[in-house]
């Protein structure tokens, strides 16, 4: 089938990638204006959020995650991702005996009282990820194509049509009848006086990155909010505030710049949304905090709606 992706972050590539390996025809559309994967952290971690549960399918996510990683690899010299595990400090006794329920499974260790090193943890340099992944769908003769898409009816030349926007959903649906929220992050990449040898989450998160001696101190949470750009004030209160909870030396951080993006999340639950819209039309969003975690996942589950 003649296919067209509209997107080229993780959810817009992973898709191609598995398409274009069951042998259809896949063009790739994007704006050039670069999304929430391009501003991403990447921690690819299952134990998300306050509950402290292992996420849903983890597993076969953490698995087609990891594939994905090594296909995009192949392609860049240098390191795409750390593999060395990531530790989750917990606010309180109370969280931390949450986590240690989910001492059950074999990629989690507890480490003292409140910390806790996953050892299934990965950190994504995720603007190189996303050139090896896209240099790899380039070898299977995919063409990619730098163009804003308006109206939807532009790809009528196309079988079938993947809708993997991002926070671009909006130009064409409703999000509250799709029942999902958009909600902005920024971070800051630093210098830091005092460097964790592995990614940190906790309140806030310290992620290393692809230059050594850089890291990535985030996040903000922002439901509301009246533009797309990094606010770098906004984003230093709130990210330090968050960090000397974790550790007290990131207030002498060295900040270098600020970058903000917008992530869709569905609302009530956090797993992501692929679906068909009607015989040609597929939407793929939804990515929420998890984009690393479900991004390979999530497209093999749009392989199976679209046969
Ligand atoms: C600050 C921040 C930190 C984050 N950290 C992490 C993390 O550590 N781990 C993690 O798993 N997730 C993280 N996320 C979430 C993650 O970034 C998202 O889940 C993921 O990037 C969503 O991918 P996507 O492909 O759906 O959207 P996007 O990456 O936004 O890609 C959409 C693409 O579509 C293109 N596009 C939009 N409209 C059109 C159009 N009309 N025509 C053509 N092209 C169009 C855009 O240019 C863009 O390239 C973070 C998000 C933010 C904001």
């Amino acid at each position: 089938m003649k296919i067209a992706i509209i997107g080229a972050g993780f959810a817009g590539l992973a898709s191609c990638w598995h398409l274009s390996n069951q042998g259809h025809q896949c063009t790739v559309f994007d704006s050039g204006k670069e999304g929430a994967s391009h501003v991403a952290t990447g921690l690819l971690h299952p134990y998300i959020g306050k509950e402290c549960k292992r996420s849903l399918y983890a597993d076969d996510a953490l698995e087609d995650a990891r594939a994905l990683l090594h296909q995009a690899q192949l392609e860049i010299d240098a390191p795409i991702a750390d593999y060395s595990g990531i530790i989750r400090i917990c606010p309180d006794l109370e969280t931390a005996e949450r986590l240690k329920k989910q001492l059950q499974y074999d990629d989690i260790e507890w480490k003292c009282p409140l910390s806790f090193l996953i050892t299934s943890g990965i950190t994504v340099f995720s603007t190189l990820y996303l050139k090896g992944l896209r240099l790899s769908c380039e070898k299977l003769n995919i063409d990619f194509i730098t163009k804003e898409i308006f109206k939807l009816e532009e790809l009528v030349d196309f079988d079938r049509v993947i809708i993997a926007v991002g926070r671009g959903i909006e130009r064409w649906f409703d999000l509250k009848e799709l029942k999902l929220d958009l909600l902005k992050g920024q971070a800051l990449t630093a210098q830091l006086e005092d460097p964790p040898k592995v990614s940190i989450v906790g309140s806030g998160y310290i992620g290393r990155t692809s230059q050594k001696d850089l890291y990535c101190l985030g996040s903000t949470y922002e439901r509301s909010f009246t533009s797309d750009d990094p606010d770098r004030n906004f984003a230093e209160l709130e990210i330090f505030s968050k960090l000397k909870k974790i550790d007290p030396s990131v207030k002498n951080a060295k900040v270098q710049s600020c970058h903000s993006g917008v992530r869709v999340c569905p609302k009530g639950h956090y797993l992501p949304i692929v679906s068909q819209l009607d015989d040609r039309h597929f939407l793929f969003t939804g990515l929420g905090s998890r984009g690393l975690l479900y991004h390979g996942w999530a497209s093999k589950q749009l392989l199976n709606i679209l046969r």
